[in-house]
C-alpha cells in the first residue's frame, strides 16, 4: 500500500513537472510574437503590385528577405501606429506604408503581416527587407527602451534563423550606406527622403548583440 502510494505520488509529481515545463515553453513561444494583422485584401495586393512594378520593375507581392531594417515610429503609441498601417492606401491613392513587425515600449512584439509580404517601409529596399518599427522617437528623441532592444535582438535572431537568406541588418538612417550591399533598387528618379530613425545608440546595441550571429551591420 505504501509502495503504491509512493509510486502514485512520484507519478503525480512527474506529471506536474512535465506539465509545467510544457506550459512554460508553450507560453514563451506563444507570447513572444502576437499576431495582429492589418487589413489584407485584394486592394492592398493590387497596390503592392503597382508599387513594386513602378519602383522595382517587378510585380511580385512577396519577398525573399535579405535584410532586416529597423525603424522608430515617431509616434507615441502602438494603437496610433497600428491604425495608421491598417489602411491599405495613402491619401494620394498609392500603397500605404506598413511594416512586418511593431515593437511596443514594453517590448511586446506584434506581427502585422506575413514575414514575406512586400511592405512599404524603406525606399529602395522594400523588395528584400523585413521592417521592424519601434514605438518611440517622437520629435527625433532617441528614447527607445531597454525592453525594446532586448525584443529586437530576440526577434532578429528568430528571423535570421527562419530565413537564412537574411544577411544584413541596418537602421533606416543608414539607407545610403546600405547601398554597399548592392540590394538598393529604385526606378523612380530622385525618389528619396532623409531619415534619422531608429538612432545610432539603438543600432549600436543591436550590432554588439548580433554581429557574432553572422549578420552584417554598418558602423555609422
Ligand atoms: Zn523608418
Amino acid at each position: 500500500m505504501i509502495l503504491i502510494r509512493m509510486i502514485s505520488k512520484n507519478f503525480f509529481i512527474g506529471v506536474t513537472v512535465l506539465f509545467v515545463i510544457l506550459a512554460c515553453s508553450w507560453c514563451s513561444a506563444a507570447h513572444a510574437i502576437i499576431d495582429k494583422p492589418i487589413l489584407w485584401n485584394a486592394e492592398r495586393e493590387r497596390l503592392i503590385r503597382e508599387y513594386a512594378t513602378l519602383h522595382y520593375g517587378k510585380s511580385e507581392t512577396t519577398i525573399i528577405p535579405q535584410a532586416v531594417v529597423v525603424h522608430w515610429t515617431a509616434s507615441g503609441s502602438f494603437s496610433s501606429v497600428y491604425n495608421h498601417f491598417f489602411k491599405v492606401a495613402m491619401s494620394d491613392g498609392t500603397l500605404n506604408v506598413a511594416s512586418h513587425f511593431v515593437v511596443d515600449r514594453d517590448g511586446t512584439v506584434y506581427r502585422l503581416t506575413s514575414e514575406t509580404a512586400l511592405n512599404r517601409h524603406i525606399i529602395g529596399y522594400n523588395h528584400i527587407a523585413i521592417g521592424i518599427e519601434n514605438v518611440g522617437g517622437v520629435s527625433g528623441k532617441e528614447d527607445l527602451t531597454a525592453a525594446q532592444l532586448q525584443s529586437n535582438i530576440a526577434l532578429i535572431r528568430y528571423l535570421k534563423e527562419k530565413h537564412p537568406t537574411i544577411r544584413y541588418c541596418f537602421g533606416h538612417y543608414q539607407q545610403v550606406k546600405a547601398r554597399e550591399t548592392g540590394l538598393y533598387v529604385e526606378k523612380v528618379p530622385d525618389y528619396f527622403s532623409k531619415k534619422i530613425d531608429p538612432g545610432k545608440k539603438f543600432m549600436n546595441g543591436l550590432r554588439q548583440a548580433l554581429e557574432s550571429d553572422g549578420l552584417v551591420f554598418f558602423n555609422d
